[in-house]
């Protein structure tokens, strides 16, 4: 099988072939959320474009250790490094433990990815979970000569990091820009310079959330978490480090440079970047009033939302544009989503249906080639989506007996098609999905049924009303009239 492809690395700004540093095998790192509030739009990109990475990995026959983090202690407000933590904070206004806030919306997060059909990471640690590996780790870096204690928090010393290291590699940035850009908040605090970085903080005495370390019972800082878990799983070289492009400054910056100063070197050989969900061209945020939960999406409870959408139609309409593109929420949007990816489900449906001729006037080959191009040229979904297409239209041909298709070719079509919209795009027929769970399709319907029969009965349309009751009646639902409405059984 042909394993390779290109992939944009935001680390040497260029598509570069992919070569794993162990032949068949890929140690993929990928940021994953801060448990306090419902899973987002906003989760969805992240999760179905590493979804995307990591299915079509093992579809090329990889196997793949893929290691997402639950963020549940040390992100403070801000981003920065004052400010309380914000699952604390949120288990303060709910008198909760911290633990069972980060416990419920870590829950409600696999629920929503679960939905999306994102599969299970290989690893999902807590960085709660991690503080020991968290301390050596600051350990290594104070040693290395590129960190200091101050008042018993631990700060990286991004001035001593860069005269040997080029701190801001990754965002492009240099430190003299850095500089003229940060501003000297009145709480810095016990920092040398207001772009250093905690590693690790004295708890103050209202902190809840806080542990032993050689330095004071305190906490890690945000970026310490990567740093330490990639290097306990994947090894101090790995292949793969992915995030949203929100994350390149600081958090992965400081990543890159924790993991420089403690190894020498950086972790990860290729640095991949999702862009941003836009909502109808704004940035999407609490204070703007256009911030969706995956929930509200589902259910259609949100006053930007003009219906439901269901969560093969989320994933779609993620997979629509390039991960590297900018994607904007529109109704209009997810409802061409929706067209989309019925007209594609119900191109499966046909293809299960075809019957094989003698000979074939359809070459089955080009969708083969076409979908493995794209995805293998910077992993380009749109690509594929629109050769799986351009077969949509070939199969319905086939099905009107306007092409034919032999035996063999129908069998490899079939296995192309399953393969990129099943395997590697991930996604699922929902309404096949829903009749073979048992979904009940037919209260809603008779329910619809007997409300229009009720108004033609309200406007004296006796005709319309009869014929509803009697078309129930012929295929055994039995109506039963009472004073305030009716009711519907079967015989
Ligand atoms: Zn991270």
């Amino acid at each position: 099988m042909n394993t390779a492809f290109s992939i944009y690395n935001t680390l040497t700004r260029r598509k570069e072939e992919f070569v794993p540093l162990t032949p068949g095998r890929v140690g993929m790192y990928v940021c994953g959320p801060t448990v306090y509030g419902d899973p987002h739009l906003g989760h969805a990109r992240p999760a179905v474009t590493f979804d995307l990475l990591f299915r079509y990995l093992r579809s090329l026959g990889y196997k793949v250790r893929y290691v997402r983090n639950i963020t549940d202690v040390g992100h403070l407000e801000h981003d920065a490094d004052e400010g309380e933590d914000k699952i604390a904070k949120k288990a303060r206004l709910e008198q909760l433990e911290p633990m069972e806030v980060a416990h419920y919306y870590t829950e409600r997060y696999h629920r929503a990815m679960d939905a999306l059909n994102v599969e299970t990471p290989s690893i999902e640690p807590h960085a709660s979970g991690h503080i020991i590996e968290q301390i050596e780790f600051v350990q290594r870096i104070l040693d290395a000569g590129f960190a200091y204690e101050s008042n018993g928090s631990i700060y990286f010393d991004v001035e001593a990091y860069n005269a040997k290291y080029h701190y801001g590699c990754l965002s492009g940035r240099n430190l003299d820009d850095i500089v003229t850009n940060t501003r000297d908040l009145d709480g810095q605090g016990d920092k040398r310079r207001s772009f250093d970085f905690a590693l690790w903080k004295k708890a103050s005495p209202e902190h809840i959330m806080r542990w032993p370390s050689p330095w004071s019972d305190g906490f890690p800082g945000w970026h310490m978490e990567c740093s330490a878990m990639s290097t306990k799983y994947l090894g101090e070289r790995f292949d793969i480090h992915g995030g949203g492009m929100d994350l390149m400054f600081p958090h992965h910056e400081c990543e890159i440079a924790q993991s420089t100063a403690a190894l020498g070197h950086d972790s990860a050989n290729y640095w991949v970047h999702n862009n941003m969900i836009t909502i109808n061209g704004k940035k999407m945020g609490k204070s703007l009033g256009n911030f969706i939960t995956l929930e509200e999406l589902f259910t259609g409870k949100h006053e930007l939302l003009a219906q439901a959408y269901t969560p093969m139609t989320i994933r779609f309409f993620v997979l629509q544009a390039h991960y590297r593109s900018t994607l904007d929420f529109s109704n209009e949007a997810l409802q061409a989503a929706e067209k989309g990816l019925d007209r594609l489900m119900k191109g499966v449906e046909t293809l299960s249906k075809l019957t094989p001729s003698a000979d074939s006037t359809v070459d089955v080959r080009d969708l083969a080639s076409r979908c493995a191009e794209a995805m293998a040229d910077d992993l380009n979904s749109p690509m594929v989506i629109s050769a799986l297409f351009d077969w949509v239209r070939i199969i319905n041909q086939i099905a009107e007996g306007q092409q034919r298709i032999s035996a063999d070719d129908l069998a490899a079509l079939r296995s192309t098609v399953s393969r990129y919209v099943f395997d590697v795009l991930g996604l699922r027929d929902e309404k096949a999905a829903g009749a073979a769970a048992g979904k009940d399709y037919v209260s809603p319907l008779v329910e619809m049924l007997l409300d229009i029969r009720m108004q033609a009965k309200a406007a004296k349309d006796w005709a319309t009303s009869d014929r509803i009751r009697d078309s129930l009646t012929a295929i055994g639902i039995r109506v039963k009239d009472r004073k305030d409405g009716c009711d519907w059984e079967l015989e």
